[in-house]
């Protein structure tokens, strides 16, 4: 539904107890509906006061009782948030008193916001890309420091800067293409077809290098389903309690202790873990811990990442083999921790040889008394490339819509970069590219047509 030219409004803080809370109002009538519930102390009109300055004064309720004092601040368009006309009421932030101003915005003229209807007028008035606008939710979302920093760096603008950045140079291939149509008698040659294949091949490479983020980018926002297994005892809940910096699980010396799964949310290695730690896997009469273990297999097979832990004072054992031989047929990446690392090495080279032949990556720890997890960090971030970026600078895409529409980009620009190889009339090529293009700027939401015509007729020098 398209409610551009109503005027909304909504509590934008959160619901509850606070010193203060913020009731924000956006639309053509925004001025008029604020000055219908507020009186400023200085006794001027709302609109005669000079935007972006905070004015204290009364507020008045929807039956025009005061009900509360507080801070309006009057944004006019486009210099807002949304790009409209905008005014933010601060009042104090009791449960009572917040509804209270917000039903008072309504009857004074306002309706009620939809979800995200702030941050979807900033992108239809051109305030944010689409990137920025998703940007925006995921930095509301964030729980963690990487969360904050993935979304704080494209809400200003990496993710779509790169991207501009490929759009441009796919355009400047554009125009010698669009040239070349429109003047055949001024043949392109093998020198100028081989610059456009490169110029090509460039965007490509870059659309590939933006593509590659995705697998760090989606491990922050969403999460790495991550299962901790092995046998009863080699450490697999002090792992957890290590990794989690809680005693979430139970650890003692009795084998089995832990009988159902145990969930947790932490932020490790640089990206985000929703880790599970299950029964250990082993042969059991015990109905319950059967059922345990039946989960646990289960746990392994929907993971995006595995844990294995052994216990590397001991030889292994004939349940270690078959977590070996369950681990042969899991496609997902696999961290092959041998533990108790202080009480000596018992576990024999072969041993570990047929552990790495199974695993992505072998690490030694003592999660039970030594308790540092930097080995497991680093090998995790290694694994999902978050020791390489530098997520508060670098454009890191976290998104499946953001994937796939790059990802058209991508086989455009293939099918392209073959045509002009290949010899295929120029029109074909063009075509191509302009898929591609048509697929960069949906990927932050741009419409096609004007952007690319204005550019492209921008570019022509006079007479041509
Ligand atoms: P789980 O059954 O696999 O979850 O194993 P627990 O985490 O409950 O650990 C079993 C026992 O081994 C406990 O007594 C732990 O304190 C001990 N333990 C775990 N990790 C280590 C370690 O690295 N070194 C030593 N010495 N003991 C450990």
């Amino acid at each position: 539904m398209n409610r551009i030219g109503t005027t909304i409004a909504a509590v934008s803080t959160p619901r509850g107890r606070g010193g203060i809370a913020v009731i924000r109002i956006s639309g053509p009538d925004a001025v008029r509906v604020a000055e219908g519930m507020f009186i400023p102390k200085s006794g001027k009109k709302l609109s005669e006061i000079s935007p972006r300055k905070a004015v204290f004064g009364s507020i008045l309720d929807s039956t025009g009782e005061v009900c509360d004092e507080g801070m309006v601040t009057v944004f006019l368009s486009p210099a807002s948030f949304t790009g409209e006309d905008s005014v933010e009421i601060a009042c104090h932030g009791g449960v009572a008193v917040t509804q209270e101003v917000y039903l008072s915005a309504l009857a004074h003229g306002a309706t009620a916001a939809g979800p995200g209807e702030f941050t979807r007028r900033a992108f239809i008035n051109g305030k944010m890309s689409l990137t920025e606008a998703e940007a925006v939710g995921l930095l509301i979302d964030a729980d963690t420091k990487e969360r904050m920093q993935l979304s704080g760096g494209a809400v200003r603008g990496n993710v779509t800067r790169a991207i501009s950045e490929i759009s441009e140079g796919l355009l400047d291939t554009m125009t010698a293409l669009y040239a070349a149509i429109d003047y055949p008698e001024e043949d392109v040659g093998d020198e100028g077809e081989r610059e456009i294949g490169g110029t090509l091949q460039r965007s490509l490479d870059k659309v590939n290098s933006l593509l590659g983020t995705y697998k760090v980018g989606k491990a922050i926002s969403e999460g790495v389903k991550c299962v901790i297994c092995g046998r009863p005892n080699v450490g697999k809940s002090s792992l957890f309690n290590l990794m989690t910096g809680e005693e979430s699980a139970i650890v003692t010396q009795i084998a089995g202790t832990t009988r159902d799964i145990l969930r947790e949310t932490v932020s490790f290695g640089g990206v985000t873990l929703r880790l599970s730690d299950t029964a250990g896997i082993h042969e059991s009469d015990d109905t319950v811990e059967k059922m345990g273990i039946d989960r646990a297999e289960s746990e392994i097979e929907k993971s995006e990442l595995v844990i294995a832990v052994f216990d590397g004072s001991e030889p292994l054992t004939d349940e270690d083999k078959s977590l070996i031989s369950k681990l042969s047929t899991v496609t997902a990446p696999k961290i092959g921790v041998i533990n108790k690392a202080d009480m000596g090495c018992v576990i024999t080279e072969d041993e570990i040889s047929a552990i790495s032949a199974v695993c992505t990556v072998v690490i030694r720890t003592s999660a039970g008394e030594i308790t540092d997890g930097s080995q497991l960090e680093s090998a995790i971030s290694q694994l999902f490339g978050s020791d390489k970026i530098d997520l508060r600078h670098e454009a890191v895409i976290w998104d499946v819509r953001q994937r796939e529409q790059l990802e058209h980009a991508r086989i455009s620009l293939e099918k392209a970069v073959m045509a002009i190889e290949c010899g295929d009339p120029i029109d074909c090529v063009c075509t191509l590219a302009e898929e591609a293009m048509c697929a960069l700027n949906e990927t932050d939401g741009r419409g096609i047509e004007q952007h690319i015509v204005a550019e492209i007729f921008a570019r022509f020098c006079v007479g041509k």
